[in-house]
């Protein structure tokens, strides 16, 4: 998926796609996660639909966390493409459904696979969840949907959040 840095200057100067974006976006406080709550990819990472574009069918689509990344903190030239030398934007907190930029760092493939095998042994993080990355991805958006849906004060829907989080803890814990 290779879309130019103009595109994406594009779509997030755009007040109509920023305000799709930011609808499906769950926002808490600054030290937490902010889950995203529409379609979620393969790997577990947030997908938005920017714009209808002519061609491959996904063309338009794109990683949440790129977005709300460069949204955040402007345009990074070969943002998602998949060249070895090409900038990824990394997950500090290794949940992947993330979009709170202060969790999203820049890096480079190579950092990111090491980090991800120093991490992925914790039994608390969200790596060990037992549904998988989109599993637990989906797992919280749809918690968040469900206490939107019911008018749930905030407080409410952490509750939900965290149990949602807890479901998928590995079982030999106990
Ligand atoms: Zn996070």
């Amino acid at each position: 998926m290779r879309i130019p840095a103009e595109l994406w200057r594009a779509w997030l100067h755009n007040e109509d796609v920023v305000a799709r974006f930011e609808a499906k976006r769950y926002v808490r406080s600054a030290d937490r996660c902010w889950p995203w709550t529409g379609a979620v990819s393969s790997t577990g990472h947030g997908s938005f639909r920017a714009a209808s574009l002519p061609g491959p069918s996904r063309r338009g689509t794109v990683p949440a966390h790129l977005f709300a990344y460069q949204l955040a903190n402007g345009v990074i030239d070969r943002t998602g493409w998949t060249g070895a030398e090409d900038p990824v934007v990394c997950h500090t907190c290794d949940f992947h459904g993330c979009t709170n930029p202060a969790h999203l760092r820049l890096g480079t493939a190579a950092e990111n696979r090491v980090e991800w095998s120093m991490r992925r042994g914790n039994p608390h993080g969200p790596l060990a969840d037992t549904r998988g990355a989109a599993g637990r991805t989906r797992a919280i958006a749809e918690a968040i949907r469900a206490g939107l849906r019911a008018g749930e004060s905030a407080d409410e829907i952490e509750h939900r959040i965290q149990a949602a989080e807890e479901a998928g803890l590995p079982l030999t814990l106990w």
